[in-house]
């Protein structure tokens, strides 16, 4: 069977990772979460103080960019590839609501974006590969066979991203992730290298309404269409 390039955009907390992952699972293609490598560049500059509640030190981001390694390890227990940061795992650590705070901006600086859009690129050239982020069918691959784009209101996505943190045991407040999902709609629509916008040839699915399984076939009988094509 031929095989093709997916690519998933949408605003945060959409399920877009939770999807990609299934569809490349039934698929037997590589998933790739884009927005977990945005996060372990935003969790190294916290590490190393470039990055605080006051004070945001791009151009020491942009200095260390070259000491970054960040690779993803896949772990049969799980049944996914994990996130790893200059060898460490940090799969946990960077998803927690510190980071989602601070990566819109780490995301907003090109020289981030260059070395991340490579790193992507290269991950996708033989094909066979579903990628979610922000500007994956724009930017990264504009010429996939596939393209969604996904949305939901914003608090839908508040309460499902409260309903993950908690589960994980992490102390949240439903107005503090509602505020963050705000904030990074804004962020990630309006900055100024690959704002996040839906591709023209992309198909929105908006699953505020859906239940997981009926999207999930929704979007699969999209894969097989395209890959039929
Ligand atoms: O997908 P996730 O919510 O984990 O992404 C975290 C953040 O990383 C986004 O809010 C966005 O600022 C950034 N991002 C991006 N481009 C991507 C993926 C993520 O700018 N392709």
């Amino acid at each position: 069977m031929k095989k093709i390039t997916i690519a998933i955009d949408g605003y945060s907390s959409t399920g877009k990772s939770t999807i990609a992952k299934e569809l490349a699972n039934k698929l037997g293609y590589v998933y790739v979460d884009t927005g977990a490598m945005y996060r372990m560049v935003s969790l190294f500059a916290m590490q190393n103080g470039f990055i605080t509640s006051d004070q945001f030190d791009e151009k020491q981001l942009i200095s260390h960019l070259e000491t970054i390694d960040l690779g993803f390890v896949f772990n049969a227990e799980v049944g996914f590839a994990e996130a790893y940061l200059n060898e460490e795992n940090v799969e946990r650590e960077i998803r927690t609501l510190d980071v989602s705070n601070y990566v819109s901006k780490v995301a907003a600086v090109s020289e981030v974006r260059q070395k991340l859009v490579k790193i992507q690129k290269k991950i996708g050239q033989d094909k066979g590969v579903v990628m979610d982020g922000r500007d994956i069918g724009t930017v990264v691959f504009p010429d996939a066979e596939l393209k969604l784009f996904m949305t939901a209101s914003a608090n839908t996505r508040a309460q499902r991203r409260f309903d993950e943190l908690i589960a994980k045991g992490e102390q949240v407040s439903f107005e503090a992730i509602l505020e963050n999902v705000v904030n990074r709609d804004h962020e990630d629509t309006t900055r100024e290298d690959s704002p996040l916008v839906k591709a023209e040839d992309a198909i929105e699915v908006d699953n505020s309404n859906l239940t997981k399984e009926e999207q999930f076939q929704l979007i699969y009988d999209l894969a097989i269409k395209a890959i039929e094509l």
